[in-house]
């Protein structure tokens, strides 16, 4: 990690490290706790390495705000929130924000409608952007003085600087727009204004490539990168893409280190360092990026939520656990307003709520499911001094994780196991791998403190006539079987959505059948249409709205939604029509009244998903 852990430097400002926490929106900006659990969040990353710190976006007005759990800069109470966060001692860049068309107040250089939002925006007037300049500019000398070491200017992801620069959404005809020098115009007024503000680094994080169709040129994104430079921006973070792209940036199924070739073209035309992000989730591959000498530092957000340490630990040489990318507890809670955390990391956001405290009198406990959920409640009771016992059945880690891993773009959920076993045993956590907890082990279940059971669930047969047939496999068994050259699904959850991608990444034709109307309904907004894409492009047939009569040698026969017979050709079916939870054990416990408790599958089939499993893990242990 020699290139990672060089000194970094913005203007005169020096940096410990070559790693810049990206900025993220958290949902605890508005809480009315005084700022305890936002600054809690940013210190614990401080305590764990973090260097530069970019905070989630401040309003920098009401207007601007992205939505009502956003700070606004003009906000009293949000502005001690922020000396809070100052204060806890790290290397923090405020993020000035504005969201344009996607924002509170729903203004923009025209009247165009929001993709987020589904309203039309209302057209700045002149005095309105000064104003807004201007506001731009009393947020930095807030950063300035609430103790702030850099500001930074949101300027991408499509929000309202973005807005002005875009021939898609400025369509004005004074100097504010027009052409491409009238469009650059906003952006580059409020760079100067901010420079003139403050004595502080400015960092400027502008669109790279919008990746809009009919959006802003190349030519012109580096004449725009030139432009900010002049106007006083000490360095350019790179962003990637609009909300509204058509083209995915940050999904799992994005390739590692994608967009850094855009942030390199950058760095080749302006003077100042240049920081590149967007999909980088690992330490090794931000040395990778650095080594080749294209860009100066590199962004992480999400992977900060994933592990606050993720610094300490590779400098002492430790391998993090890792963002998978799924955005299911970060980014889609983000859009809907609600308060962000990780799969992976249920304390992300959290971490007043769930101290890291070592208990007086350590207690022996016992999980039984080494799936997410026990491996989660393992890991917190062995993190609090508990001596641990994890027993898993078969002869590996990872409940449904072990399938998921073989998704395309999943490939992560099982270093994410192999992390969280590999911290489980360096804490003492003793794991028995090929031990099936019976009735028959009661006595020894009996004699621990505490008692969890992790015991997952298991694939729900369906009552289709013909689904014992050999060419009939579960979920399950179809991920580790041979499968025919078609393959159909029976299922319309993300189970199903999964399987149909492993089947089709691996040249089988796959047919989905289910019963629903919408497919998947439950994935994550900014999941949802990438893996769906991802289908269509392998050639996948969806065909909602079935009624099932029976399954044959042949295939598949159904009552399509208007009411005709139809066969879907099948050499291989398979059934993902949802999961129930494995009772035997947990009934067996419950009847010799050993006190216990519950996490995941084994505590509810019903809407079970990752995040909730993981969740489940950390909540059960604290509480008993
Ligand atoms: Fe990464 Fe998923 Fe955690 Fe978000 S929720 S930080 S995408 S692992």
């Amino acid at each position: 990690m020699s290139h990672v852990f060089q000194p970094g430097r913005i203007g005169t400002f020096r940096l410990p490290h070559r790693i810049v926490m990206g900025a993220m929106h958290l949902g605890l900006e508005s809480k009315e706790d005084g700022g305890a659990a936002l600054a809690e969040f940013y210190a614990e990353r401080v305590r764990g390495g973090a260097g530069l710190i970019v905070t989630g976006g401040a309003a920098v007005n009401a207007a601007g705000a992205g939505g009502a759990d956003y700070g606004v800069l003009t906000d009293p109470g949000f502005r001690s929130r922020l000396r809070r966060v100052a204060e806890v001692g790290g290397i923090f860049a405020l993020q000035l924000f504005h969201a344009g068309s996607h924002g509170v107040g729903a203004v923009a250089p025209s009247a165009v409608r929001s993709k987020l939002t589904r309203s039309v925006a209302r057209p700045m007037s002149v005095a309105e952007i000064e104003d807004t300049i201007a506001e731009f500019a009393s947020g930095a000398a807030v950063a300035q003085r609430s103790g702030f070491s850099a500001v930074e200017v949101m300027g991408s992801e499509g929000y309202l600087i973005d807005q002005f620069l875009s021939p898609l959404t400025n369509h004005r005809s004074d100097s504010w727009g027009g052409d491409a020098v009238g469009r650059m115009k906003f952006g580059v007024e409020v760079v100067r204004a901010v420079r003139a503000a403050v004595d502080l680094p400015v960092i400027v994080r502008f669109t790279g490539a919008d990746l809009m169709p009919g959006g802003v040129p190349a030519v012109e994104a580096a004449r725009f990168a030139t432009a900010l430079v002049e106007a006083g921006a000490d360095a350019l973070n790179v962003g990637i893409g609009w909300h509204e792209s058509p083209v995915p940036t940050v999904q799992a199924l994005v390739p590692h280190g994608k967009w850094t070739s855009v942030a390199a073209e950058v760095a080749r035309s302006v003077g100042v360092p240049v920081i590149t992000g967007n999909r980088v989730n690992r330490i090794s591959q931000a040395e990778e990026i650095l080594a080749a000498g294209e860009v100066h530092l590199v962004s992480m957000s999400r992977p900060f939520l994933a592990d606050p340490s993720l610094i300490a630990r590779a400098r002492d040489g430790h391998r993090s656990t890792v963002c998978v990318g799924c955005n299911q507890a970060c980014i889609d809670r983000s859009l809907v307003g609600s308060e962000v955390s990780c799969m992976v990391n249920p304390r992300a956001c959290r971490e007043l709520e769930f101290p890291l405290a070592r208990q007086r009198s350590p207690r022996r406990v016992a999980v039984v499911g080494g799936g997410p959920a026990g491996l989660q409640a393992a890991l917190t009771s062995a993190r609090s001094g508990s001596q641990v016992d994890l027993f898993e059945a078969s002869a590996e880690l990872g409940g449904q994780f072990r399938l998921a891993r073989l998704v395309p773009g999943k490939a992560d959920y099982g270093v994410v196991i192999e992390h969280l076993g590999a911290e489980l045993r360096a804490l003492g956590g003793r794991i028995h791998l090929d031990r099936p907890i019976t009735a028959d082990d009661l006595d020894l279940m009996r004699s621990y403190d505490r008692l969890v059971l992790a015991t997952g669930v298991r694939p729900r047969p369906v009552s289709i006539p013909g689904a014992s047939l050999p060419h009939v496999l579960s979920y399950a068994s179809a991920f580790t079987s041979p499968l025919g050259p078609r393959v159909v699904v029976i299922g319309g959850g993300g189970i199903a959505v999964d399987l149909a991608h492993f089947a089709s990444s691996a040249g089988h034709r796959v047919q989905i059948l289910h019963r629903g109307k919408r497919i998947a309904p439950a994935l994550g907004r900014s999941t949802r249409w990438v893996v769906l894409d991802a289908l269509r492009r392998a050639g996948v047939g969806i065909t909602g709205e079935v009624t099932f009569e029976r399954i044959s040698a042949q295939g598949v026969h159904f009552e399509s939604a208007s009411g005709t017979s139809e066969l879907a050709l099948a050499d291989t079916v398979v059934i993902a029509a949802g999961q129930e939870r494995c009772a035997d054990l947990v009934e067996a416990v419950r009847a010799a009244g050993i006190d216990h408790r519950l996490v995941g599958g084994a505590h509810s089939a019903s809407g079970l998903d990752a995040v909730r499993a993981f969740a489940d893990g950390l909540t059960v242990t604290t509480s008993y």
